[in-house]
């Protein structure tokens, strides 16, 4: 007879289901930090529908999901699903498992009870019409990431999944290490074999950034399993020993450029040299390591704003840059000429779907992938390694918790088919990638979702701004705007037309800009309209001043003329805002 609760560690016979679990629970009473927001508490194993399985969890992976999850921001997941009609007032968090299966539902035949499997975390629902037709579920709106997204993920005794993220476990994996590779791996297979005519392949070279890390690991390792050359980017010359043992053909350090970040605007010359010669010596860096001067077919990416405009130039012509990320930033600048000029492709990657996640799979049953485990915690140590992940404290790798496994290293049954080496990071490795945001925080999306409140303290732009245009004509010198510039102290001079109608605004930056390669003399002689920046950006006196203020950081401006009844009648600065809301 089946007891009502098993304890920690004491497994109950195979196929019984007792009534309850023990589980770490997040309430939204207790969102906050891991340790606080993490409990121990048992519940009621949930029922499974029928295509569904229940999993005995032998060990659990640790992801930032559930740092977020637990902090209740930038989502309640709790409050979502109960929106969406599920009871629970709590989340069990876990994306990833290894673990064997204890009950089936009456439609699932590709596992047993009995069968020792990992999950990987990608749940759709599998009467969505575009599944149905065949479609790839990731693009599915049903589409969720089980256990961040969903509930009774791996952090408890039973686990609820969907057969089909049911994957055989590597026998010659232990529990924890098998626990600790699918999200990552599965999303880098995406990210390299399923984009069609640009999946990676035999010959070609793939630049992969973050090597050492979680995902940077997995994808060295795919790339040299398709049989093409990757250029591993790490930030010292540490980890380059340990990316070289996966597969790498070698490493760039990252810290010996400085040109990383947002393109110079392209009108500024000498900025925009300076970032070329940055970015050409990085490439020449690439073509160091590989011996010869070829570009990368196939690009990384996951840092996002501070390394997309590297990766797009060094890019190969008909390359792509895959990108499933933005860790440093979510404004990535495109110079757009290499773009359609070299025909790249910059192709968002998310995940990965039942199939390419079992392909990715079977390079792990083979013994190809080693799973980069790097850390190993106990079930009651699970708040602790959230935690240490919330501080930026972790290790790189592939950090697992034990959940029913009762020790470390249990539950390998056999030897990798192939001897691959064990790659060990530098010792004392500190993390310190900027906390990168939750993989399924909502976008906002057309249709109607949660009313979003919007904090305004109701300021218009006609309590701010300048009245009075300082203007010039578009045939006045350069030197002429300048003086206007200088005797008024004011940074932009509007160009009016005979008319009276804005036709443009000369910044200081225009006038700087136009400097560049000329002499004093030379700039001076140019026309207003020669340098202006054409157009120009107008906002209504009634307007509030925070839509005023999105539209200049939105243009990358600093003023905006303002008019009313459509006349222009003053100009708004950013300098006026600063002067109101920090100076005041
Ligand atoms: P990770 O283990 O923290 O590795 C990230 C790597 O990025 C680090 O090893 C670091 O290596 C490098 N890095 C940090 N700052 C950088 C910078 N300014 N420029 C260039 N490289 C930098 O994280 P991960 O597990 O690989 O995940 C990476 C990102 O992908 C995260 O944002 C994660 O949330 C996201 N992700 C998305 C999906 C998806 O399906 N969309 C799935 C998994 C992960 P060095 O310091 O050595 O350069």
């Amino acid at each position: 007879m089946a007891k009502e609760l098993y304890n920690l560690g004491e497994m109950p016979p195979l196929g019984v289901i007792p009534k309850q679990m023990h589980a770490w629970l997040i309430r939204p009473e207790r969102f906050g930090k891991p340790t606080e927001a993490f409990q121990q508490e048992v519940v009621n194993v949930p029922p499974i529908a029928d295509d569904e399985v229940l999993v005995y969890v032998m060990a659990a992976g640790i992801n930032y999901n559930n740092v977020w999850a637990g902090l209740g921001i930038p989502v309640n997941v709790i409050g979502a699903r109960n929106k969406a009609g599920e009871p629970e007032d709590f989340h069990i968090g876990g994306s990833d498992a290894s673990g064997i299966v204890y009950k089936v539902g009456k439609d699932v035949t590709n596992v047993k009870v009995g069968d020792e499997v990992v999950v990987h975390c990608g749940q759709y629902n599998r009467n969505c019409e575009w599944v149905k037709s065949g479609g790839d579920p990731m693009y599915s709106p049903t589409f969720r990431i089980w256990g961040y997204e969903t509930n009774w993920g791996s952090f408890a005794q039973f686990t609820k999944v969907q057969a089909q993220q049911c994957m055989p476990k590597p026998k010659h994996m232990n529990w924890e290490e098998a626990a600790s590779y699918v999200l990552v791996g599965a999303t880098a297979w995406r990210m390299l074999h399923g984009w069609g005519a640009n999946a990676v392949k035999k010959g070609d070279v793939a630049l992969i950034w973050g090597g050492a890390g979680g995902l940077g690991s997995m994808a060295i390792q795919i790339a040299k399993a398709a049989g093409a050359t990757s250029v591993a980017m790490v930030s010292g010359e540490d980890k380059f020993d340990y990316c070289m043992k996966l597969g790498a053909k070698g490493c760039i350090n990252r810290n010996k450029f400085d040109h990383w970040g947002m393109l110079p605007h392209w009108k500024d010359s000498v900025g925009y040299a300076k970032w070329l010669k940055g970015v050409r010596g990085f490439g020449a860096a690439i073509w160091e390591v590989l011996g010869e001067k070829r570009a990368p077919n196939l690009v990384f990416e996951h840092p996002g704003e501070t390394t997309i405009p590297s990766s797009i130039f060094v890019c190969e012509t008909g390359g792509m840059v895959a990108v499933c990320a933005g860790t440093t930033g979510y404004n990535a600048t495109v110079d757009l000429r290499y773009l359609w000029m070299r025909q790249k492709r910059l192709q968002g990657s998310h995940f990965a779907n039942t199939e390419q996640s079992n392909q990715m799979n079977e390079l792990a049953l083979r013994g190809l992938l080693d799973p980069c485990m790097s850390r190993v915690f106990t079930y009651a140590d699970l708040p602790i390694a959230h935690q240490l992940m919330h501080d930026n404290k972790h290790p790189h790798g592939n950090m697992a918790v034990l959940i029913g496994a009762t020790e470390f290293g249990l539950g390998a049954s056999g030897k990798p088919p192939v001897a691959i080496p064990h790659p060990t990071l530098p010792k004392d490795d500190v993390h310190n990638t900027p906390h990168p945001y939750p993989m399924s925080e909502p976008l906002p999306s057309v249709a109607q979702a949660e009313a979003i409140t919007i904090a305004d303290d109701g300021s218009l732009v006609r309590d701010l701004m300048h009245r009075g245009i300082v203007s010039c004509s578009p045939d006045d010198t350069v030197g002429t705007a300048a003086k206007i510039m200088i005797n008024k102290e004011i940074h932009a001079v509007v160009v009016m037309d005979s008319a009276g109608k804005a036709i443009g605004v000369v910044s200081q930056t225009d006038m700087v800009l136009a400097r560049q390669g000329r002499t004093p003399e030379q700039a001076r002689a140019m026309r207003a309209k020669d340098i202006m920046t054409p157009g120009c950006a107008t906002c209504d006196a009634g307007m509030l001043l925070s839509d005023a203020v999105s539209q200049m950081t939105g243009r990358r401006m600093h003023r905006l003329v303002v008019t009313e009844n459509d006349q222009p009648v003053g100009v708004i600065s950013m300098t006026d805002v600063v002067r109101k809301i920090i100076g005041e």
